[in-house]
């Protein structure tokens, strides 16, 4: 099974990946948890991303297009993937589908999670991240169990340096620009599918699960 999902920063694309690849056995892919993987290790593509990413910008397409198609070749994708953050500009997304057709492969879904930039303001402000396993939560919808701290390991929640309100209405910006295109090239292609992103998590988890099952 191959998944895209597709959304503004904050709609909940994150939160779904990680239920959709526990259920069907799949790895999820986030382009942005590789970035920050790479930035914490102090990488020399994680020195180049930060520069971008501490401004709300988008990495440039040629630092992330090899990076997700070397990832396939892991045995882990045999099964497919949920991609989580990529692709984010049209010329990743044909790119894509350039290193799929190769292999006879193509996207079977794109899932647009629809949540209007009125609500994202908020669920940016609240969500908070592990540090140690990038487990993500928000303080009033989602919270973990134990006040800061995650329920997965343990280890303690931050928030992310791009999530404080002036870089997320920049990177709101930058989606209404370059990514919300994306939503007419895979309407296009025949496997866009949307859900509404403002219901409750286990809710749009349940309509992505009918849309992926019939
Ligand atoms: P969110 O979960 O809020 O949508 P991500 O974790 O996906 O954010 O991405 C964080 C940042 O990493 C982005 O603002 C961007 O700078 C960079 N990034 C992640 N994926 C891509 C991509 N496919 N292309 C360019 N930049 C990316
Ligand atoms: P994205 O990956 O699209 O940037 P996330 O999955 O990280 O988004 O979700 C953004 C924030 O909103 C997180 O704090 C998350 O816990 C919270 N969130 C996710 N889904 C929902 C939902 N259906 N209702 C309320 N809050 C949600
Ligand atoms: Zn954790």
């Amino acid at each position: 099974m191959k998944i895209i999902m597709l959304g503004a920063p904050g709609a909940g694309k994150g939160t779904q990946a990680k239920k959709l690849a526990a259920k069907y056995d799949i790895p999820h892919i986030s382009t942005g948890d590789i970035f920050r993987a790479n930035i914490k290790n102090g990488t020399e593509l994680g020195q180049k991303a930060k520069v971008y990413m501490d401004q709300g910008l988008l990495v440039p397409d040629e630092l992330v297009v090899d990076l997700v198609v070397d990832r396939f070749k892991n045995p882990d994708c045999e099964k497919g993937y949920v991609l989580d953050g990529f692709p984010r500009t049209i010329p990743q997304a044909k790119a894509l589908d350039e290193a799929l057709t190769k292999n006879g492969d193509s996207i079977e879904y794109a899932i647009n999670v629809e949540v209007p930039d009125s609500n994202i303001i908020s669920r940016m402000a609240g969500r908070r991240a592990c540090v140690n396993c990038g487990a993500t939560y928000h303080l009033e919808h989602i919270p973990p169990k134990k006040e800061n701290e995650c329920d997965v390991c343990g280890k303690g929640l931050i928030l992310r340096d791009d999530d404080k309100p002036e870089t997320v209405e920049k990177r709101l910006n930058v989606y209404h620009e370059q990514t919300q295109p994306l939503i007419d090239y895979y309407q296009g292609k025949g496997v866009l599918f949307e859900v509404d992103g403002t219901k409750d998590m286990d809710e749009v988890f349940t309509d992505i699960v009918n849309l992926v099952e019939v």
